[in-house]
This record gives structure tokens, C-alpha cells and sequence, in this order.
């Protein structure tokens, strides 16, 4: 059995590589009843996710994923069910791309020094003129063969204490959680086996986040083995967050667990759609032979 639900997926709109579209359409034919569009720091594809969702049959979630600084490092949180039309989240959102545009000039220089020209350039043109991800920087550089595939160039260029690497000072925690709240939306602390903090930062994140009024954890992730699951249920209850699920899709060409063979959540969770009334409520589950 699988879940129907896949609340965190990436387009064109930011470093996911079908547009808004071909992601629904694909979701769709897998099986995927409830699609969650959620790029980064960007609703510039929700309204034409929404219009292939309707032509499909499949109900389409308005998200969001933001990126925060929490004590330094950097975490995301997704928003769902968000009013794309609010001015607090989208001026939010808007400050974050402006941070973007300048960290990837900065990138660009670093890189330069490197010995790696025109990088900012190449991003930008894989951008097609969206925001500016590392995603970006880094499909540009397997292009020119300064690595054999994106994940290497994140390890040897990307990241902390490497040449291309750029400290990120994005939305505090507090702050992107009342943007999503003014936006009607719930807010989830995404992927939270990614961040490899230890249990007790973890759970100081989790502190935070359930007393500035936070949602839910992302307890199934595409991210996560079946163990970081279960151990998320469990911070989930003592927290009492939701759970939501979601495979952080961002193309066919890169390995991701596929869009409708999701697994359930972990027995004794409260997924976060309990009280959402969906147009046609949709079956949670699917059998597949
Ligand atoms: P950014 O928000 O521009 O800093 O880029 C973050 C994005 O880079 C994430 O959402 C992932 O899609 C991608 N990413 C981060 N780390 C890695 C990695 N080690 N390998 C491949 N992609 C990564
Ligand atoms: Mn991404
Ligand atoms: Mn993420
Ligand atoms: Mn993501």
C-alpha cells in the first residue's frame, strides 16, 4: 500500500526540471491524488499546477518551501494550503529571492577564483530566468565537466568550507511561520533526517517550532529511510505535531522514491490533510500489484 498524498514536490518554477504541467501530469498517472507544489521560496507555478490538476482530476495543494536560518544553519520549512495571494508571504518570499539573485553573484565570483568562469552565467541561463538555485550552479558544472554529477559538485564546491560556498541568511524561524499563518497555510518542518543535527538540537528545533504555533514534521520524505520515518513519528506525537509526507521530487532523471509509491505514515501519526475536505475525498491509500 502507498500514500496518495505527496504534499512536496519542485517544478521549473525553482530547481526542479519539468515545468508545473508535465510534474502534475506525471504525478497524476502514478497514481498521486493530492499534489503539493511547493518550490523554493516561490508560488510562480501554483496557478498553472492548479489549472493541469483540474484538467486531471487530482487535487493540487498551494505550497511553498522557504528557506530559514536556525541557529546558523539552514532548515526549510514547507507551507501548505497557503493564499498565494497574501502580501505578508509574498513580500517574505520576495526578500528571500533577493537574497538569492545576490548570493548567486557572490557564487559566481567565488567560483571564479576557483578557477570556474561564467558559472553565474551558466546557472542563470539553467534558471531560465526563475530563481537562482545551488541546483542551478551545480547541473551548470557537470555541464562543463567540473564534476561527474550534481552531489559531487555539492561536496567538493557547494557546502561549508568549500571555494563556491555562501553562508545563507534567509527567514528566521519565527518569521515564516507567521507568514504562513497569515496565508491560512499550516507550516512543516521539511525533511528532518537531512539536517543530521543530533537529537537534542533536534528536538530544541522542534521546541521552537511548536511554540511559535508550527503544524507538522515531515515525518515520510523522499529523504528518509523507513527508520528516520518511525523516529520522526515519534518526535511528531511527543510535539504534538502533524505529519505529512511528501517525496521532495525534483526530476525524472535524478533518483527519487517515485510519485505514488510513497509509503504510509507510521501508525499513530495524525497526518496533516486529517482536516482538510478535499472537493472529492480522496482514498488515502492505493494498492498497487
Ligand atoms: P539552495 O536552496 O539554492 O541553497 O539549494 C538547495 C537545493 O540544493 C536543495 O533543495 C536540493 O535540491 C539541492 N541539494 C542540496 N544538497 C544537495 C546534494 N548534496 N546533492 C544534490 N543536491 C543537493
Ligand atoms: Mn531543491
Ligand atoms: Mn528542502
Ligand atoms: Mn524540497
Amino acid at each position: 500500500m502507498f500514500c496518495t498524498y505527496d504534499l512536496h514536490n519542485h517544478s521549473t518554477a525553482s530547481d526542479g526540471t519539468l515545468s508545473p504541467a508535465d510534474l502534475v501530469r506525471l504525478a497524476a498517472g502514478a497514481g498521486v491524488r493530492v499534489l503539493a507544489l511547493t518550490d523554493h521560496d516561490s508560488t510562480e507555478g501554483v496557478a498553472e499546477a492548479e489549472r493541469t490538476a483540474a484538467e486531471r482530476g487530482i487535487d493540487l495543494i498551494p505550497g511553498v518551501e522557504i528557506s530559514v536560518t536556525w541557529n546558523k544553519q539552514t532548515i526549510h520549512m514547507v507551507a501548505l494550503n497557503v493564499d498565494i495571494h497574501n502580501d505578508q508571504l509574498q513580500q517574505g518570499l520576495s526578500g528571500l529571492r533577493a537574497f538569492r539573485d545576490q548570493r548567486a553573484l557572490e557564487i559566481g565570483v567565488r567560483l571564479e577564483k576557483a578557477g570556474i568562469p561564467d558559472s553565474f552565467e551558466g546557472a542563470r541561463a539553467l534558471s531560465n530566468g526563475r530563481l537562482i538555485s545551488r541546483t542551478h550552479f551545480a547541473r551548470y558544472l557537470v555541464q562543463v565537466g567540473a564534476a561527474k554529477d550534481e552531489r559531487k559538485v555539492f561536496k567538493h564546491f557547494l557546502v561549508n568550507g568549500k571555494p563556491g560556498h555562501v553562508p545563507g541568511q534567509w527567514a528566521t524561524l519565527e518569521d515564516t511561520v507567521n507568514w504562513i499563518h497569515a496565508a491560512g497555510g499550516q507550516a512543516v518542518i521539511a525533511h528532518p533526517a537531512r539536517y543530521r543535527m543530533t537529537r537534542s538540537k533536534l528536538r530544541r528545533l522542534l521546541a521552537d517550532f511548536a511554540a511559535l504555533g508550527g503544524d507538522a514534521l515531515e515525518v515520510v520524505s523522499g529523504s528518509h529511510s523507513k527508520d528516520d520515518a518511525f523516529v520522526m513519528a515519534k518526535h511528531a506525537r511527543e510535539f504534538g505535531l502533524l505529519a505529512s509526507a511528501g517525496s521532495d521530487f525534483h526530476s525524472p532523471e535524478t533518483p527519487w522514491v517515485a510519485h505514488g509509491r510513497l509509503p504510509l505514515l507510521p501508525d499513530g501519526c495524525r497526518p496533516i490533510w486529517h482536516d482538510w475536505s478535499l472537493p472529492d475525498s480522496s482514498p488515502v491509500y492505493i494498492m498497487v500489484s
